[in-house]
């Protein structure tokens, strides 16, 4: 991939607006708090620190080398002040978009509870309960660590005390599992309120998970076949 695809980039910049309004509509953050990010090749475009989500232009957005260095072009802002983390997760995962949330749901079990377990079945599109990292200070190195450290085998990260990380393959599967994660620990306030809920084991989510493997492995054979018959026997 080209180091600097205009076109590429230019995309992210408008995503990264769009999400970004998403974030306040959605609950998922309030002011200027969270973050997003889109890796394009080598460059990473995330939002700026302290402008409001619904002022944000795309000219604001800022760009990054993967290293941490800032790259010129962009509108003199200040890149997040989550990027480090950004873009450890960036080096650490196959990542190639980031969301950072404050939540309130994952915020309050945040601080309450060491762990998301699996009371629904779709933790499963997250990699498994989701950890809750240690506490550590919004933009540092050890932050960064943490996250890094408790996304092992995850899509998602809970941040004691502070809020969430979900990253996807692209921004849209980011984003969604972010809803995602806030939606599992509303259910899971909501159980805690009838007694102590039921978990599933770590063998009924591996039967998910391979289940959810097996269908989506026939759909793609299925077009598949109908592709090669379609070229070989034309219509029906
Ligand atoms: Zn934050």
């Amino acid at each position: 991939m080209d180091r600097r695809d205009p076109g590429e980039l230019d995309a992210a910049r408008a995503q990264l607006v769009r999400y970004s309004a998403r974030l306040l509509d959605d609950g998922l953050a309030v002011g200027t708090a969270g973050n997003i990010s889109v890796r394009a090749g080598d460059i990473v475009a995330i939002t700026p620190s302290g402008i409001g989500y619904r002022d944000m232009r795309a000219a604001d957005v800022c760009l990054v080398a993967l290293d941490g260095a800032r790259l010129t072009g962009d509108a003199g802002e200040t890149p997040s002040s989550e990027t480090p983390m950004h873009l450890a997760i960036y080096a650490a995962t196959s990542a190639a978009a980031v969301v950072h949330t404050h939540s309130p749901e994952v915020v309050a079990l945040s601080a309450a509870r060491p762990e998301l377990p699996a009371i629904h079945y779709a933790i499963t599109g997250l990699g498994g309960p989701v950890r809750v990292a240690p506490y550590a200070r919004f933009g540092s190195a050890a932050l960064a660590a943490a996250a890094v450290e408790a996304l092992d085998g995850r899509r998602a990260v809970i941040l004691r005390n502070h809020g969430a990380v979900t990253y996807g393959r692209d921004l849209a599967e980011a984003y969604d599992r972010a809803l995602l994660l806030e939606w599992l620990a509303r259910t899971y306030r909501l159980a805690l309120s009838y007694g102590e809920p039921a978990v599933l084991t770590a063998a009924e989510l591996d039967e998910v998970t391979a289940e959810t493997r097996r269908r989506r492995y026939g759909e793609q054979r299925r077009y598949g076949e109908r592709r090669r018959y379609g070229e070989r026997r034309g219509p029906a």
